[in-house]
């Protein structure tokens, strides 16, 4: 059956002050957040750089890249006049790295506008990288605007708990409307959170824990049974699997790394030298010059959104003086890549060929 928020569970005041009451007492305590209930605001900083950082991402792995960035850049400011070089080494590993260039540049159009984020959702929306549920999210969580942030752990919670069984994306509209229906005028960052909370501990992807679920008596999709099997999502396309070759010119103790193209995978990064591979095609294999290139062996595989790509690695013993000079880029000293900030691609690469006698 599918519903509608017309089809409202019996009492939606009930189903905001059930959960405030679990989150009161079940809150994650988090780097970036201030305690249920709390008098403090939350600092818009460090909720958008956190809700930045989490999008399609763990929670455990944005922590330790939270307390770096907010111990070495402790406000906006700080980050808009950091090097973007040093940023993006900064980002590296955290994956998907459009979003550290957009992070920059939201950070400086802040700056530029006197270092205070819009309180609106819809001022929010208009800075750099910030879509829909992550303006809705800061404004409700910094700002306490009342305001419906709807990620992928809302859909699935709304879904379930209105028993929502037309798949997605068509079901979006219902689940928005659904959380619109649920959402308090007070508490507003609060119920955010907490929605994040019940989504991510209890009513999970593959085992929702119906018997201790704050919103049992409420949900739809618990009584009738169908809970695990919700939301119905579209059927997935295969991701493309991509070739490429990276290239390893070493001089006299030293690698050559460039800055990959400012579009396309990986943008702006450092990397090795590469053979043009992107989401769309593979690389041709050729050298950036001619030379004694050595196969080394090296293989490493990478699953990015849009394609996987399994890249082999070429070495070249090379000399001051060749062609490499023309690639421009820096020479860096092989037992130090591991500070170059190189994207988890590039690194694994480099790890392998450290331990490799080519
Ligand atoms: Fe999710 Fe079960 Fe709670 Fe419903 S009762 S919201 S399905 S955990």
């Amino acid at each position: 059956m599918t519903s509608s928020p017309q089809n409202k569970p019996a009492d939606q005041t009930r189903i905001a002050q059930d959960l405030l009451r679990w989150y009161d007492a079940n809150a994650r305590s988090l780097p970036w957040r201030v305690p249920p209930g709390s008098n403090r605001p939350a600092d818009p900083y460090r909720v958008w750089l956190s809700e930045i950082m989490l999008q399609q991402t763990t929670v455990a792995a944005v922590k330790p890249y939270f307390e770096a960035f907010t111990t070495r850049w402790p406000d906006v400011e700080a980050l808009a006049a950091a090097p973007e070089a040093d940023v993006l080494a900064a980002w590296a590993g955290l994956g998907y790295y459009a979003r550290a260039r957009n992070l920059i540049a939201c950070a400086r159009a802040v700056a530029a506008a006197g270092g205070r984020f819009p309180d609106s959702e819809e001022g929010l929306r208009a800075l750099p990288g910030v879509g829909a549920y992550t303006a809705a999210a800061i404004a409700a969580i910094a700002f306490g605007q009342r305001a419906v942030a709807v990620d992928a752990n809302v859909e699935r919670v709304m879904s379930r708990l209105f028993a929502i069984t037309q798949p997605l994306p068509a079901s979006r509209p219902a689940i928005r409307a659904a959380a619109g229906t649920i959402t308090p005028d007070a508490r507003a960052g609060d119920f955010a959170q907490a929605m994040m909370d019940l989504g991510s501990s209890i009513c999970t992807s593959r085992d929702p824990k119906c018997l201790i679920c704050p919103l049992r008596a409420d949900c739809r999709a618990q009584a009738e049974g169908i809970a695990a099997s919700l939301p119905v999502k579209p059927a997935k396309k295969p991701r493309p699997e991509r070739t490429g070759t990276a290239f390893w010119i070493e001089r006299d103790g030293h690698v050559l790394l460039v800055q990959r193209p400012d579009k396309g995978m990986l943008a702006g990064m450092r990397g090795l030298p590469a053979d043009g591979w992107t989401a769309r095609r593979d690389g041709d294999g050729s050298p950036p010059f001619g030379g004694e290139w050595r196969d080394t062996g090296v293989c490493v595989r990478h699953v990015f959104t849009h394609a996987a790509l399994t890249m082999t690695v070429l070495a070249l013993r090379d000399e001051p003086g060749s062609a490499a000079d023309g690639l421009g880029g820096e020479w860096w000293p092989v037992g130090q890549l591991g500070e170059a900030g190189l994207p988890t691609l590039f690194a694994n690469a480099v790890r392998a060929m450290q331990e490799t006698d080519w």
